[in-house]
């Protein structure tokens, strides 16, 4: 039987890649299956500081290994924006279609609209936590560029808007195994799950 993996995140998005990467080692769930884990403000001001918040608190109503997931993009032209506060940036917790509009009309607004000038990349950082403890910490990103017209139908967030470096198509266009098999998400998975195995 595989061990239980459970992710501190209500995206399904992000639990149906962390699944997907980890479909021949691990079982894994989302606080959707846990519906006692009480929602948690993202107060920090760093994804580590809200990936320490969602793993802490999660593990203190949920038994074993917690992994939590805080991610966004920063696009240089924006000065890092919108990073941390990735999932808000047109305004509406969590509303893809206003985000992407938003940055859409930032990239316009400072000219960033050929790759030389729209860099960018995504960031995630997962920490693992048990009994309200964390226990381990792990980081990965993936640079690329933006562009200014939302291209493919893939993926979730921004994926339409970045093309990773080495590639001519957006997250959104590429297939989810070549996203899963380089995206700043697996990244950062394979270092957490690298270290859980190393412990059993
Ligand atoms: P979090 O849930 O606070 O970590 O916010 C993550 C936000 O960053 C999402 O709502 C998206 O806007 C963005 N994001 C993170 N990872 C990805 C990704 O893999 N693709 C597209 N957008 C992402």
């Amino acid at each position: 039987m595989k061990p239980l993996l459970v992710i501190a995140t209500r995206n399904a998005h992000k639990t149906d890649e962390i699944r997907a990467m980890l479909a021949d080692s691990y079982e894994v769930h989302d606080l959707s299956s846990f519906p006692e884990a009480p929602p948690v403000e993202e107060t920090g001001t760093t994804f580590l500081e809200n990936a320490t918040l969602k793993a802490v608190s999660a593990s203190k109503c949920i038994p074993g290994i917690i992994l939590a997931d805080d991610s966004g993009i920063e696009v240089d032209a924006l000065g890092g924006k919108p990073g941390v506060w990735s999932s808000s940036f047109g305004g509406e917790e969590g509303n893809h279609d206003k985000n992407n509009a938003f940055m859409i009309s930032e990239l316009k607004r400072v000219g960033a609209d050929s790759s030389e000038k729209a860099a960018a990349r995504f960031r995630c950082v997962m920490v693992l936590a048990k009994d309200g403890c964390v226990i381990a910490e792990f980081s990965g990103s993936v640079e690329g560029c933006m562009v200014t017209e939302k291209r493919g139908e893939g993926g979730f967030g921004y994926d339409p808007l970045f093309i990773p470096e080495g590639y001519d198509k957006t997250f959104a266009e590429l297939p989810g195994d070549v996203k899963n098999s380089m995206s700043h998400r697996a990244r950062a998975l394979e270092k957490a799950v690298a270290w859980l195995a190393s412990r059993s």
